[in-house]
């Protein structure tokens, strides 16, 4: 049995545990104590691992794995608000974009079974060197064994299921370390999978010290792979660390958007206010830079600002809400922090730029130099700048101008200039007359630079779970 929801055991090998210390949960927006969960350490990482290897020991068929991924899907479609409100009360994010977050999980379960019923090798072309001939070849696709998963704070459902799904999908057991503000929505999903029949030590769950769990995860020479979403510091120190896993990182982002002169201005301004604050920009592709073609740079601010100012700010769990807190006061403090120094650099705010109450209001800051921390820098707040160019090329430098790759957008309404900067933009993804903010489950997602080394969606991140096994078959 799972424990009530505001006080939640760990699961190691199907077991609901306790360790006699707990880890606090407040909410972002109040402060108030949420709930708590059991604190794990090194002992309870190396249990988990050791209920994954006898889970492993008994491989579940594709269609069982299939199943149950399906049910799981179903189970959250059946809970639907409940788990948005989960979403809603320990992450502060408003309570429509969590909604968004629970269904888009549920899709996120249903294409990594369909990734389970097609795991398949390739046959060799042996007869194609005479070294071949007489032989038959192919290759099975085989679990890269077990998982060590770590996730973030901002999408505490969604990204979860970014790695436990396709990792079951490939037949590989995890051993998940939610980020320890945000554990119920990963704690509430572990509890879906075990009703939906998932036996086990197939899917362990850690919430504790980070380093701690951490460094078992890493020295622990059972665990294949490691899969991170989170901030570039940790996670290349991580693949760094372990140089003989396969460490998938998905990390951080400045995305810039450019809007040339030839755009749908309206259209491109709706698109941005929605997108540079929603959560409070605590997206890795919140739009944090808006480059705008000088000829419509008054006409596009006279189009963003006011839907920038209409945003509501407030209580995350109120149905208006568009833009609610930080993560936590040290959050909102350093943003403001960068904003003062944009301030005192020379740069214009043009809107916000203070609080309302506790929470930080939608900020567009004009004039940023490059060498601010707003411009360069991930800013994951509500904030962005808006800068003006002359020339496409121009803008594609300043797009590219950061150490970071995840996606950025163009709005144009030139079929060429959009395909040549979708060319020439360094970035894993590119949006044309979207925001790069957008982010449909299936589609190949992840960076490039210092933005990470993998793509996830269910059938590009079930590649980095399974192993190509070659067999070849002597026909003489
Ligand atoms: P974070 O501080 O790096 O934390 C991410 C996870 O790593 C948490 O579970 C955290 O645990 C854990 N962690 C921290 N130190 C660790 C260590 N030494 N060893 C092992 N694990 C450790 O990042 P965050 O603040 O939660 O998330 C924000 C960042 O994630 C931003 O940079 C954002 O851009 C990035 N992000 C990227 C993507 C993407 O798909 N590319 C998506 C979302 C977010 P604790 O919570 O216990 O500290």
């Amino acid at each position: 049995m799972a424990a009530t929801a505001s006080e939640r055991k760990l699961l190691i090998g199907g077991e609901w545990v306790e360790t006699g210390s707990w880890v606090d949960v407040r909410s972002p927006y109040s402060g108030d104590l949420i709930g708590r969960v059991a604190k794990a350490g090194a002992a309870e990482a190396r249990r988990a691992i050791d209920a994954a290897e006898a889970a492993m020991q008994e491989p579940l068929p594709a269609h069982k794995r299939a199943e149950i991924l399906v049910r799981v899907a179903g189970y959250l479609g059946r809970r639907h608000e409940e788990v948005a409100q989960t979403i809603c009360a320990e992450a502060g994010k408003p309570l429509k974009a969590a909604r968004v977050e629970a269904s888009r999980a549920m899709s996120t379960f249903t294409m990594a079974a369909v990734e389970a019923r097609k795991l398949t090798g390739e046959t060799v072309p042996m007869d194609a060197s005479q070294a071949g001939v007489g032989k038959l070849a192919f290759t099975l696709r085989q679990p890269i064994g077990i998982v060590g998963a770590i996730s973030p704070f901002n999408f505490p459902l969604n990204l979860v299921a970014h790695k436990l799904a396709p990792a079951l999908a490939a037949g590989c057991a995890v051993v998940l370390k939610p980020a320890s503000q945000t554990p119920f929505s990963a704690l509430l999903l572990a509890e879906l999978e075990a009703e939906a029949g998932l036996p086990p030590g197939w899917l362990n769950v850690l919430v504790g010290p980070a380093s701690e769990i951490g460094d078992v995860l890493v020295e622990d020479e059972r665990v294949r792979a490691i899969t991170f979403t989170g901030s570039g510091g940790v996670g290349w120190k991580l693949a760094e660390r372990a140089p003989r896993k396969r460490v998938k990182l998905e990390l951080g982002n400045a995305t810039p958007v450019i809007v040339e002169a030839d755009a749908d201005l309206e259209d491109a301004a709706t698109r941005l206010a929605a997108n540079a604050f929603s959560f409070a920009g605590q997206s890795c592709i919140s739009i944090q830079r808006i480059y705008v073609q000088r000829g419509v740079y008054d006409e596009l601010l006279s189009r963003f600002l006011p839907k920038v100012e209409a945003l509501v700010v407030g209580d995350p769990a109120d149905e208006a809400t568009d833009v609610g807190p930080l993560i936590d006061a040290d959050a909102r403090d350093r943003v403001l922090a960068w904003v003062e120094e944009a301030r005192a650099g020379g740069a214009e705010i043009l809107s916000g730029g203070d609080l309302d109450g506790e929470l930080l209001r939608p900020t567009v800051i004009a004039k940023a130099g490059p060498e601010l921390k707003v411009s360069c820098e991930e800013i994951f707040g509500p904030v962005c700048t808006v800068t003006a160019y002359d020339t496409i090329d121009e803008a594609i430098e300043l797009a590219n101008g950061t150490r970071f790759g995840l996606q950025a957008g163009i709005f144009t309404r030139s079929i060429k200039t959009a395909l040549a900067a979708a060319q020439q933009l360094e970035f894993g993804g590119v949006t044309v007359n979207e925001a790069p903010t957008f982010r449909a489950d299936q589609m190949p997602y992840g960076g490039v630079k210092d933005s990470g080394n993998t793509r996830e969606g269910p059938a590009y991140a079930v590649r980095e779970f399974t192993e190509d096994r070659l067999v070849v078959v002597e026909l003489s």
